[in-house]
């Protein structure tokens, strides 16, 4: 031990909850300075259970120990590799960012899109993988064809030689959404811990990562869906890109970032993701000849219970309001959130490829 007393104080009293605010002091042998400490003291920035952290960093009462409270930018980047209760919360999301940027990176630098999840979805495929050519005079092809979105491809002709290049900016207007919300939330946990103010921003950035992935997550299924119908492009994407900004617009007010609106936050992402139903009834007549159409969906569906079902855990926070403190390190409803969330990124993502991969061999052309 390497410190003389601990004394905790009530600083004040917060204005909006009527709560006053503990914190623990602690005066080192060493340097005589205060710092935050715990009763495991002997480290410089010791893990506090929850009843020593500061008001606002307590949001989940069920989680009982190994939080950070009011560390410096180096000791919180270099937590990424230590164990506390936001360890599993940072990687998860970071590995699924790197899992999407090692998808945007390989895509961007083929003109087919990559289908890394192959070994995962080949037993669901319902058609062998079309041989793309990949030579210039069928680029410059596909470019020219795009121009003219009724052109009729005689299905008689090789795919080689027919290979259409639809537009990919959707497509990446997804994975760029997708990326965005991963790595905010993952910085969001991994720095939420520096300070009040900083905690504040970062958890409204991460509220914005959550509602533009739900946004771009529409943009390649509505473009590629609809890409015969252009208005219906127009005003799904028009009204799924304004219920997100006005989305936005509420999540930047700091109140609502509040554990108290949790619930309401979460019905706020639910309903911009069940809005989705309108288009995808709308798409399941508008590709009922899609041979695709039946795999996309389940990949589609698989999505929806991901978000749902990671939902439930978020706002229920189930299992640690059971054992309170059992999950502390592993295995609480945030961790279980947040994979369920790349699950269902990565089901889109799947989905997106069925779409694509459709829509690149057949054009407007909705007869197999
Ligand atoms: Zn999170």
């Amino acid at each position: 031990m390497n410190y003389i007393q601990t004394k905790c104080v009530v600083k004040r009293k917060g204005k909006e909850t009527g709560e006053s605010e503990t914190l623990c002091f602690t005066k080192s042998k060493d340097n005589n300075n205060n710092n935050m400490c715990d009763r495991h003291c002997g480290k410089r920035y010791p893990l506090l259970s929850f009843w020593e952290l500061p008001e606002f960093m307590k949001d989940n009462e069920y989680i009982l120990r190994y939080y950070r409270a009011n560390w410096p930018f180096k000791q919180a980047l270099f937590s990424l590799f230590r164990w506390h209760n936001e360890t599993l919360n940072v990687w998860t999301h970071l590995i699924g960012f790197l899992l999407f940027l090692g998808l945007t990176l390989a895509n961007l630098m083929k003109p087919k899109v990559v289908n890394l999840l192959e070994l995962f979805t080949r037993s669901f495929s319902s058609s062998a993988e079309k041989n793309v050519s990949h030579n210039i005079k069928d680029l410059f092809l596909g470019t020219t064809l795009l121009f003219d979105l009724n052109h009729q491809i005689p299905l008689t002709i090789e795919l080689e030689s027919t290979a259409l290049v639809i537009a990919r900016w959707p497509f990446f207007v997804f994975l760029g959404g997708s990326m965005f919300c991963l790595l905010s939330s993952s910085m969001c946990h991994l720095f939420c811990c520096h300070s009040r103010d900083l905690n504040l921003f970062l958890w409204r950035m991460d509220y914005v990562g959550i509602v533009v992935m739900i946004i771009t997550s529409f943009f390649p299924q509505i473009y590629y869906v609809f890409l015969c119908e252009p208005h219906w492009q127009i005003i799904y994407l028009a009204g799924i890109t304004a219920m997100g900004l006005f989305t936005i617009a509420t999540m930047l007010s700091p109140t609502l970032s509040t554990s108290k609106y949790r619930t309401f936050r979460a019905m706020l992402f639910c309903s911009m993701g069940l809005f989705g139903i309108v288009p995808a009834i709308h798409a399941c007549f508008v590709n009922w000849s899609n041979p695709r159409r039946n795999i996309t969906l389940a990949y589609e569906i698989g999505m929806a219970l991901s978000y749902l079902t990671g939902t439930f855990f978020y706002v229920t926070r189930i299992p640690e309001r059971w054992k309170p403190g059992w999950f502390d390190l592993a295995g609480h409803s945030h961790q279980i959130f947040h994979a369920l969330v790349v699950v269902g990124a990565l089901a889109h993502y799947a989905a997106t490829l069925q779409m694509l991969e459709w829509r690149d061999s057949f054009g407007c052309d909705t007869v197999p």
